[in-house]
């Protein structure tokens, strides 16, 4: 038998979603970020839904071989480049354009030339301080790579820390100080491409002529004081648990390890098939909410590898059985995120291989 605890994957939402970056996006080609296995959602389904994307965002040479396997035939851009030397016959075969953010990549080509055709997008570090040459480097940066026999120089690419509207507003490292800087590198060769999520919904102003979009893809806000309502996007993913037994306890009674939680009137409590184990954080606190039979239920005592606790008391239509969202449509992934002090792309993405998966094809 299997467990009771599944993710439904929303095809029909993440189609809604890509229309929403592609408006969002005016002009501009739309790169759909699909790394960490598509946020969680499966490279397939996000390879199919994303259809009308103009290339997929990546990580793994691996992964934008298997995009190839799924039948994507557009672009695909390893977003932090290539690891090794290794890769670059790979690279080139399955023709797939490569970010260059350090020195030590343009000595790995300058010995592997001459190349075919291989694609490089610069990344330029404009103050996140974490990939990316410093934008008075880049004019060198593109005559170095252009003059390696088969190198093509097709882009240049910064990444925002605080695109988000309610992040900080001051420090080293504004929306408007990288923008800036990013401007000072002079004219471009090939297309420019800054914005991610963030930058692509709340800073129309970033231009460019590509935006790689991610999370919101998934219909989850990029800001999680910003709700996905208001950004006219949809869950793409519910990650939901059967009840399979109630325990009826008495006030005074405590509930599960280190008894973290303890009744204070007769509760009804159901336990739920899903642990830290299947990716529902430990640190969860008492409280949090999940939505079962029409209503919200709190989380009660620490989640276990394999169980969870909620209390049902007030949920009298709760039993063993009924479907328990943890987090989807009633329960933004952001809200309950924010709570054990992270954000949605945390939980979408640490989704364990152990949990079944099932495309809801509409
Ligand atoms: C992950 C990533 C993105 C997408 O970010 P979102 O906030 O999910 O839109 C864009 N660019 C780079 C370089 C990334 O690593």
């Amino acid at each position: 038998m299997t467990r009771p605890i599944i993710v439904t994957i929303h095809k029909k939402a993440l189609r809604h979603n890509f229309q929403v970056v592609r408006k969002a996006a005016g002009g501009r080609a739309v790169w759909a970020v699909v790394k960490a296995n598509a946020y969680g959602h499966g490279l397939r389904n996000a390879v199919e839904a994303f259809s009308e994307a103009d290339g997929l965002a990546l990580l793994e040479v691996s992964e934008a071989v298997r995009a190839r396997e799924c039948g994507w035939t557009k672009r695909i851009l390893l977003l932090e480049g290539f690891f090794s030397q290794k890769e670059l016959p790979e690279i080139e075969q399955h023709e797939v354009e490569t970010i260059v953010h350090s020195a030590w990549m343009i000595d790995v080509l300058k010995r592997n030339a001459p190349f075919k055709n291989l694609r490089c997008h610069i990344k330029i570090n404009t103050g996140m301080n974490r990939l990316g040459f410093r934008p008075e480097e880049y004019q060198a940066v593109v005559r170095e790579l252009s003059a390696i026999a088969g190198v093509t120089v097709c882009g240049a690419v910064t990444h925002f820390a605080n695109a988000e509207p309610t992040y900080t507003k001051g420090g080293p490292a504004t929306f408007e100080k990288q923008l800036d800087r990013m401007s000072s590198i002079g004219s471009t060769q090939g297309e420019k491409c800054l914005a991610n999520s963030a930058a692509t919904l709340f800073h129309p102003e970033v231009g460019g002529d590509a935006v790689r979009a991610g999370v919101i893809l998934y219909g989850a806000s990029p800001d999680s004081n910003i709700s996905e309502r208001e950004l006219h996007v949809r869950p793409a993913m519910t990650f939901s648990a059967k009840i399979i037994a109630i325990q009826n306890i008495q006030a005074g009674d405590a509930v599960g390890y280190g008894s973290r939680w303890i009744a204070s009137r007769p509760s009804r409590i159901a336990v739920v098939a899903c642990g830290y184990a299947d990716g529902y954080p430990r640190s969860m606190p008492n409280g949090a909410p999940t939505w079962v039979e029409g209503k919200i239920a709190p989380l009660v005592g620490a989640t276990s590898m394999d169980m969870l606790e909620i209390d049902v008391t007030d949920v009298p239509e709760a039993t063993v059985g009924s479907i328990v969202e943890l987090w989807g449509e009633h329960i933004p992934v952001n809200q309950v995120a924010k709570l054990c002090g992270t954000i949605g792309y945390e939980l979408l993405c640490a989704l364990a291989p152990r949990v079944n998966v099932r495309v809801d094809e509409e």
